[in-house]
């Protein structure tokens, strides 16, 4: 569930992190910078300026409205976009690898911001375990995402809109892909519904962790963060590996036998 450069280490950047922001969004193949020369050439007429922007927000609301289409089609069926449009085009990008991998695409998801800032108390705690783990600056980052579950309804997530989503890779997990914290999410879901007949053996699963053996490995191979946390958060972390565009012909074995172990979530068969 966590990103990213942007988490705690402004001070450290070798580069700028503008600079560095910047080629990260580059990397996203639908990304049109905003062409900044335009305001600032234009002799300083403010209508321009007005115009301009009016004309970028009818866009992205389109745009918003269009991905919304989308991920309804693929089977969410309560769905708020919210106004991160970055955010939105990673959700459609993950939804579709999702759905390609032959698995369900969750139906409950929200884009905000109140529910994670009504959890500061929870971030701080976070904060406080990832500084611990020594892999985590101490400054300040989002928590990008998370889902809720009470075990009656099925389970929602929660995409943070003001995180950085541009800068998407995980210092916790060594995996490049910004959809990462989408993937990991969207695994916790799928494991969740293959426990939505019995939600207390979920629970069970949230006070094991794996021996010093497994994390060792796992630590390697997939990252802290699914190798210092309870086995969910490790069967997260694998979904998320196995979506992402990152290789995965090279894991070690053991890496599938803690996924099947823990009923990791399987495709569909055809
Ligand atoms: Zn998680």
């Amino acid at each position: 569930m966590l990103n990213s450069e942007s988490i705690g280490f402004r001070n450290s950047y070798s580069v700028h992190p503008y600079n560095k922001s910047l080629k990260a969004l580059n990397k996203h193949k639908n990304y049109r910078p905003i062409q900044r020369s335009n305001e600032i050439s234009f002799n300083g007429n403010i209508n321009f300026i007005l115009i301009n922007k009016g004309v970028q927000a009818v866009g992205k609301n389109q745009e918003l409205k269009h991905i919304s289409n989308v991920l309804k089609t693929l089977g969410v069926k309560e769905l708020e976009i919210g106004d991160n449009l970055d955010l939105a085009k990673l959700l459609k990008s993950a939804m579709l690898q999702v759905k390609k991998s032959r698995f369900d695409v969750p139906t409950r998801i929200k884009c905000e911001s109140a529910f994670f800032e009504e959890n500061k108390a929870v971030q701080a705690n976070l904060r406080k375990m990832m500084s611990k783990q020594g892999t985590m600056g101490v400054g300040e980052w989002s928590i990008p995402g998370v889902v809720k579950w009470n075990g009656l309804n099925e389970p929602v997530l929660y995409f943070n809109t003001k995180n950085n989503w541009n800068l998407g890779n995980g210092v916790l997990s060594k995996n490049q892909d910004s959809r990462h914290a989408i993937f990991h999410e969207t695994g916790h879901w799928l494991h969740m519904m293959k426990y939505k007949n019995n939600p207390q053996m979920f629970k069970y699963l949230e006070n094991i962790e794996l021996d010093s053996y497994q994390k060792g490995i796992v630590n390697d191979t997939i990252g802290t963060y699914a190798s210092e946390n309870p086995v969910p958060e490790t069967i997260a972390e694998i979904f998320a590996r196995l979506m992402s565009k990152e290789s995965y012909s090279n894991l070690h074995p053991e890496i599938f036998n803690i996924y099947t172990k823990y009923n990791g979530p399987m495709p569909k068969k055809i």
